[in-house]
C-alpha cells in the first residue's frame, strides 16, 4: 500500500486557515444570542445577492428547501409536472415531489453533461401539445400539464441558457435554476450579448452551502436567489412558518429558515469565494494540460459560452470502477457522481422510466469518476493524481495488447 493520502476533498485544511476567523462569529453569536435571523442573515443575503448579480436572496435551511420553496412560490402546485435531468443530485426531484409536483425527464448533452436544448425542444414539439388556455405543454406520457423547468448546472457549469430560456419562454414554462454546485459559475448569453451569474438567469435559482459546496456552511444552509420582489416576499414567508408578521399565518409555511452563524459564517467565506473559484479553474487548466494528450480518458468540456467553477472534476473513462481501485490503492480518493440516474432508482419506479430511456445519462453515469478538487490541492498532489491515472491507462494498454498477442480477444 502507499503512503500517499490525497483525499478527494479537504475541508479540515480549509476551516483550519480560517478557524480564528470562525471562531469569533460563533462568540459573537454567543454574546447576543441572536441565533436565528436577524442582522446576519440579512448581511449575508445582501452580499450573496451583490454576488449573483440579482435583487434578492433569501437564506434557508438547505439547497433542498431553496428549490421547493423556489417552486412553490413561483406557482408549481399539486399535479403539475416539471422537467429536469435524470443526471442530477435526488434532491432536484425530492423538491419538485415535496412542491406537489412530478419530475419527467429530459436526457443531456453528452458534452457537457447538462439539459440538452434540443432534446428538450423535441420532447416539447413531439411529445406534448400545448394546452389551449395556457399554452403550457400537456405531456402525452403522463396527460399532466408541465409547469416549470428546472435546468441543473452540474459540476459548476451552467446549462446552455439562451436556447433553454427561449423554449420555455415560447412555452409559458417557470425557469427555476438549480444553482447548488455553481456558485460563481457565468454564461455568455449570446442574446443578451454579456456574461451572466449562475442564479441570474431564471424566474428565480438555488443554492445549497452543503459543506462541500464551493461555498459551503459549517452545517446545513441554501438560499433562493430573484429579481423578483414579490417572490422573494412569498419565500420569505413560506421559510418561516406562513407568517410575514409574528404570529399572523397567512398560509401554513415550513421551518425553513437560515440560522445565523451559519450566515456569518457564509460571509466571512463569501469574501474568498471568487479567489477559491478561481484557483479550481487553475487546477482545471493543469489537469486539462496534463491530461488531454492522454488516451483512454475524456475530459470536462468548457464551451466558449461556459466559464465554469468546478464544483466536481469529472472525466470518463471505459472502466470508472478499475481507475476508482487504482487511484484508491495509491491513496488517492475519488467519488462518482451519480452512479444511478433519477429514472432508474427505486424511490422512482412509480414514474414508470425504463433502462435505455436516457441512454447518454445512463452511458455517462457508467464512465464517470470525479478526480480530486478543491482550492488547497497542491501542485505535488495534482501532479501525483495525474501520474497515478497514467500509469493506470498505459497498464491497461499493456494488459489489452497482452491479450490481444495471446488471441484472447479474437
Ligand atoms: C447539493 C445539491 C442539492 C441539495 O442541497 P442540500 O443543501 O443538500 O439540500 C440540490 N441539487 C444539487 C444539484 C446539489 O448538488
Amino acid at each position: 500500500m502507499s503512503s500517499t493520502h490525497i483525499p478527494f476533498l479537504d475541508l479540515v485544511g480549509l476551516h483550519s486557515e480560517m478557524e480564528e476567523e470562525l471562531v469569533t462569529i460563533f462568540r459573537a453569536a454567543l454574546h447576543s444570542a441572536a441565533f436565528i435571523g436577524g442582522k446576519a442573515v440579512q448581511d449575508f443575503e445582501n452580499g450573496f445577492a451583490h454576488f449573483c448579480e440579482v435583487g434578492h436572496c433569501v437564506g434557508v435551511g438547505s439547497g433542498t428547501d431553496a428549490l421547493r420553496f423556489a417552486l412553490m412560490a413561483a406557482g408549481v402546485g399539486p399535479g403539475d409536472s416539471v422537467l429536469t435531468v435524470p443526471n442530477t443530485f435526488i434532491a432536484t426531484t425530492e423538491a419538485i415531489s415535496q412542491a406537489g409536483a412530478h419530475p419527467e425527464f429530459i436526457d443531456i448533452d453528452e458534452r457537457t453533461y447538462n439539459l440538452d436544448p434540443e432534446k428538450l425542444s423535441e420532447f416539447l414539439e413531439t411529445k406534448c401539445d400545448p394546452d389551449p388556455l395556457t399554452g403550457r405543454p400537456v405531456s402525452r406520457r403522463t396527460g399532466r400539464t408541465i409547469s416549470a423547468l428546472v435546468p441543473v448546472h452540474l459540476y459548476g457549469q451552467t446549462a446552455d441558457m439562451d436556447r433553454i430560456l427561449e423554449l420555455a419562454e415560447a412555452w409559458n414554462l417557470i425557469v427555476v435554476e438549480d444553482a447548488c454546485q455553481a456558485h460563481g459559475a457565468e454564461y455568455f448569453s449570446r442574446k443578451n450579448k454579456r456574461w451572466q451569474k449562475a442564479g441570474s438567469m431564471g424566474k428565480a435559482a438555488a443554492f445549497s452551502f452543503y459543506p462541500c459546496k464551493n461555498l459551503g456552511a459549517c452545517g446545513e444552509a441554501g438560499a433562493v436567489t430573484t429579481s423578483d420582489p414579490d417572490l422573494a416576499h412569498k419565500i420569505r414567508v413560506l421559510r418561516d412558518h406562513g407568517q410575514a408578521e409574528k404570529y399572523y399565518h397567512d398560509i401554513e409555511g415550513y421551518n425553513g429558515r437560515l440560522d445565523a452563524i451559519q450566515a456569518g459564517i457564509l460571509r466571512l467565506k463569501l469574501d474568498h469565494l471568487s479567489e477559491w473559484n478561481r484557483q479550481r479553474r487553475e487546477k482545471a487548466k493543469m489537469y486539462r494540460e496534463s491530461l488531454c494528450s492522454v488516451d483512454g480518458v475524456t475530459l470536462p468540456a468548457e464551451p466558449s459560452w461556459a466559464r465554469a467553477v468546478y464544483h466536481l472534476y469529472v472525466v470518463r473513462i471505459q472502466d470508472q470502477h478499475g481507475l476508482q481501485e487504482s487511484l484508491k490503492a495509491a491513496g488517492i480518493g475519488t467519488g462518482i457522481h451519480y452512479p444511478i440516474p433519477l429514472h432508474l432508482q427505486k424511490a422512482y419506479s412509480s414514474l414508470g422510466y425504463h433502462e435505455e430511456d436516457f441512454p447518454v445519462t445512463e452511458r455517462v453515469a457508467g464512465e464517470i469518476l470525479s478526480l480530486p478538487m478543491y482550492p488547497q490541492l497542491t501542485r505535488a498532489d495534482q501532479e501525483n493524481v495525474v501520474q497515478s491515472v497514467k500509469d493506470y491507462l498505459a497498464a491497461v494498454r499493456r494488459s489489452s495488447s497482452h491479450l490481444v498477442r495471446q488471441g484472447s480477444l479474437v
